[in-house]
């Protein structure tokens, strides 16, 4: 049963707000957890996921820290040890291996649906937790002692703090009335799931083409998720050509890396770009992944940052806590802000780069990217460098997922 008033009430149930309202609850608060509908509970073992994400190394840790990671482990989870990044010659080539830095794996390429089980599971457990599915809110009115979620059948709850967690078209961050700065990439990310007979050795894959880059992430030994970004009249293409053209694109597109590779199931097309919340808090409001920021996902790290955002709200909570500050203090979220916001800007304009500097096909650039590559694959401390932003090591961890 929903009570009136919460230490916490996270809108959007997806991987980021479960993972808030599990870890809020964890440190003693009470929790509301608001959701328009369950996730998906069970499936049949032969299907994938057509949305999958590859975890770094500091996600899995608060994964762990949340029980969730033992859950999902007793399901689908493929480890990497080695990524290979290419663009058209075997110079312009450079492979990232796990052992480089004396580590199991770079990451592991998870489906969301494995995911949001696992915490949802724990969710419905959870002691100070309680959820509220499928209603729908027309209101919030916040400030620095209590904010207010008002729904459409008239009921009212009262939280410290509202977090947003409802994704990139985020109603909470339209109510607090926070901006949002939006860029159309003008690509669509064709995903889709694809065997092959060539079994895979734990080696994800990156090939960058002038249209966009093509990623292949292994889900079984012989099965890849593909992520592969291109413009929206080539989306369209691959989206309706039969599926015997559509398995010799990918091939040829993925210069038979892979061996040859044949679509099973659906192909579906995401939209991509890039968003940045003007502002991640108002006094009694914090926003968090999708909803704070959207950003290309060639390097996979949507969620990864959403899940860092989480370690450093739950931080900051439990500092302020720790003081007798009231939790929605605009100071006290001012330090959630302030450990996030820089470090996710940098991370979008980083992928921005990738995608200009790859995307362009000037010969200059051309001849520029394969000296690049060439050298990060031979000078150790760049292949370092880039070892250790896959692992996710390159951010200063919150305390959450320190413990
Ligand atoms: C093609 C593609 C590939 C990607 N690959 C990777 C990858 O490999 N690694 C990675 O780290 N990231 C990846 N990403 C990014 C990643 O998927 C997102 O960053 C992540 O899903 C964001 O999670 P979220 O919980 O913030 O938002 P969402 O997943 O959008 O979840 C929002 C939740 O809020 C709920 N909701 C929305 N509005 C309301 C409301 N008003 N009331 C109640 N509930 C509401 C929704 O039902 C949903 O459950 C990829 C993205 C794309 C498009």
């Amino acid at each position: 049963m929903v009570k009136s008033r919460y230490d916490i009430a996270v809108v959007g149930g997806g991987m980021v707000g479960a993972s808030c309202a599990l870890a809020a609850a964890q440190q003693g608060l009470q929790v509301l957890l608001v959701e328009r509908e369950r996730p998906l509970a069970e499936w049949s073992a032969e299907s994938f996921d057509l949305r999958v994400s590859a975890l770094t190394r500091t996600s899995q840790q608060l994964l762990d820290q949340l029980g969730a990671w033992p859950l999902m482990a007793g399901q689908r989870i493929t480890p990497y040890r080695d990524m290979c990044v290419w663009e058209r010659e075997v110079l312009g080539e450079v492979t990232f291996h796990a052992a480089d830095l004396g580590e199991p794996d770079l990451g592991h390429i998870v489906e969301n649906r494995v995911i949001t089980h696992a915490l949802w599971r724990l969710i419905e457990q959870a002691a100070h937790i309680d959820v509220c599915l499928g209603k729908e809110i027309v209101g919030l009115e916040h400030s620095d002692q209590a904010s207010t979620l008002a729904f459409t059948d008239g009921q009212h709850i009262q939280a410290s703090v509202i977090v947003g967690a409802d994704g990139a078209k985020s109603q909470v961050r339209e109510l607090a009335g926070i901006p949002c700065h939006m860029q159309d990439y003008q690509q669509r990310a064709v995903v889709a799931t694809v065997e092959t007979q060539q079994g895979n050795v734990g080696t994800a894959w990156q090939r960058f083409m002038p249209t966009g880059p093509l990623a292949l992430l292994p889900v079984t030994q012989h099965f890849f998720s593909i992520v592969w970004s291109t413009t929206p009249t080539q989306a369209e293409t691959l989206l309706q050509m039969s599926a015997e053209d559509f398995n010799q694109a990918l091939t040829e597109a993925s210069q038979k890396r892979c061996g040859d590779l044949t679509l099973r199931g659906k192909r579906v097309a995401f939209p991509l770009r890039k968003q940045t919340a003007a502002a991640y808090i108002k006094p009694g409001v914090a926003l968090l992944g999708d909803a704070a920021h959207v950003i290309h996902p060639l390097a996979g790290q949507g969620v990864n940052l959403g899940f860092l955002d989480v370690g450093a709200l739950i931080d900051v909570l439990h500092h302020a806590r720790m003081h007798h500050e009231p939790l929605g203090r605009l100071g006290v979220l001012r330090r959630y802000e302030r450990a996030r916001k820089g470090y996710n800007q940098t991370v979008q304009m980083a992928m921005d780069g990738f995608k200009q500097l790859f995307g362009n096909t000037n010969p200059a650039l051309y001849a520029l990217r394969n000296l690049g590559l060439g050298l990060t694959g031979r000078i150790p401390v760049l292949r370092q460098q880039f070892e250790r932003m896959a692992l996710g090591q390159g951010v200063e961890l919150p305390d959450f997922v320190k413990r």
